[in-house]
């Protein structure tokens, strides 16, 4: 494999040093079971109440709060469909992840009405918009912390606030913000909040689900008694300890990795714009660094990544699960991206491994696309 430039760090990131040094000893030596009394099992039991621990003092919330997932897409799974129980309806925003959005669809079919929220051009879900959407039997919001495809930050707080005063739970997907921006649960005051280590330097395949004390919660996973009872299945020790030091130094590494993220976007768009490029930016302002959506005019997405991957750079036409299906993304839809445009959106996201040689690369790449 010759030199990549990886630009998708919204699809996954590469796996923190420190983390997988961490997780060696509990795949090789330490391998016991974690519910087994003798020392392998002990040692194995400790480290999941440190990482615990850990992930707690990250967000702000207590230990008993989080709850192990194998990843972010479980664990809006198991706050969407508890609402297949209780009944009532439920309230999501139109840019949700398809985690959300198939689950939504789920337990459609099960009865359950879901009511839809509109954003703005900016991807922004206004609290009008939510108020709106809003009836006395609703009895969950769902509303993502930042978007994927185009990395727009919600003000979950005053979104949270507007939930609680119509008597409904509120859940943030918290996926692509959480060691990326300063994310407290106790601030903002959401009920539950999914998260997926794969997106912060962490391993594939865990993540966890934070839920305030409290608030009702259904099991997910009928068996042992793993996860207070709530979440079945042997512990995966070694994600679980790699997640932790993995969030852990990307939160000590926030600021820095955010200002460097920061420079080397401004200076790609700056660049797109000097090689008279014509596009325009998606999203808000107010976004997670380095997530970068453009649509261009008269393109088409697929070609550009395609192009781009002969070259060795790695990029998305949105979100990494809807790279098969060329139609149009339900979020380019929603902030009703200009048809001359819409087509050819890519995303480009920007990691703290990147370089502003990477930068250079990634916008003379395509100007030689677009131009051609
Ligand atoms: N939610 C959001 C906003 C995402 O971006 C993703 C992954 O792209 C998911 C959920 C699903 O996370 P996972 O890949 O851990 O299942």
């Amino acid at each position: 494999m010759g030199k990549i430039i990886y630009a998708d760090n919204a699809a996954t990131t590469a796996l923190d040093i420190d983390a997988f040094e961490a997780m060696k000893p509990f795949l090789i030596q330490c391998y016991g079971n974690a519910s087994q009394p003798y020392s392998i099992g002990m040692e194995a039991r400790k480290a999941i109440k440190e990482s615990r621990q850990i992930i707690a003092d990250c967000i702000g919330s207590s230990p008993e709060e989080i709850f192990f997932t194998s990843c972010g897409t479980e664990s809006d799974n198991w706050v969407i469909k508890q609402s297949v129980e209780n009944g009532k309806q439920i309230a999501v925003s139109m840019i949700e992840h398809h985690a959300i959005l198939n689950a939504c669809s789920s337990i459609e079919k099960h009865g359950i009405k879901v009511s839809y929220i509109p954003v703005n051009n900016y991807g922004i879900v206004l609290s009008e918009n939510l108020k709106e959407s809003l009836i006395n039997a609703t009895s969950l919001v769902s509303i993502m912390l930042a978007n994927n495809e185009i990395g727009t930050i919600q003000d979950i707080e005053e979104l949270a606030a507007v939930a609680h005063q119509h008597n409904a739970l509120f859940h943030t997907d918290a996926v692509q913000a959480l060691g990326h921006i300063k994310v407290d649960v106790k601030k903002s005051n959401v009920d539950y909040l999914s998260a997926s280590a794969h997106k912060f330097n962490g391993p594939k395949g865990i993540g966890f689900l934070y839920v305030k004390k409290g608030v009702p919660l259904k099991p997910f996973i009928d068996g042992g008694s793993q996860e207070y009872g709530m979440r079945a299945g042997t512990e995966n020790v070694a994600s679980i300890v790699g997640m932790a030091v993995a969030l852990r130094n990307n939160i000590v590494q926030l600021e820095s990795n955010a200002k460097h993220i920061q420079e080397l976007e401004n200076r790609l768009i700056t660049q797109l714009r000097e090689l008279g490029l014509d596009f325009i930016r998606n999203g808000s302002n107010n976004h997670i660094p380095g997530n970068v959506s453009l649509s261009f005019r008269d393109s088409d997405g697929e070609r550009i990544l395609h192009r781009l991957d002969l070259k060795g750079i790695c990029i998305s036409t949105g979100s990494a699960c809807d790279s098969v299906n060329a139609q149009l993304s339900h979020v380019v839809k929603a902030i009703g991206v200009n048809d001359k445009y819409a087509k050819g959106t890519i995303r480009i996201s920007l990691g703290k491994n990147n370089t502003i040689e990477d930068v250079d690369q990634i916008s003379s790449e395509l100007a030689r696309i677009l131009r051609k």
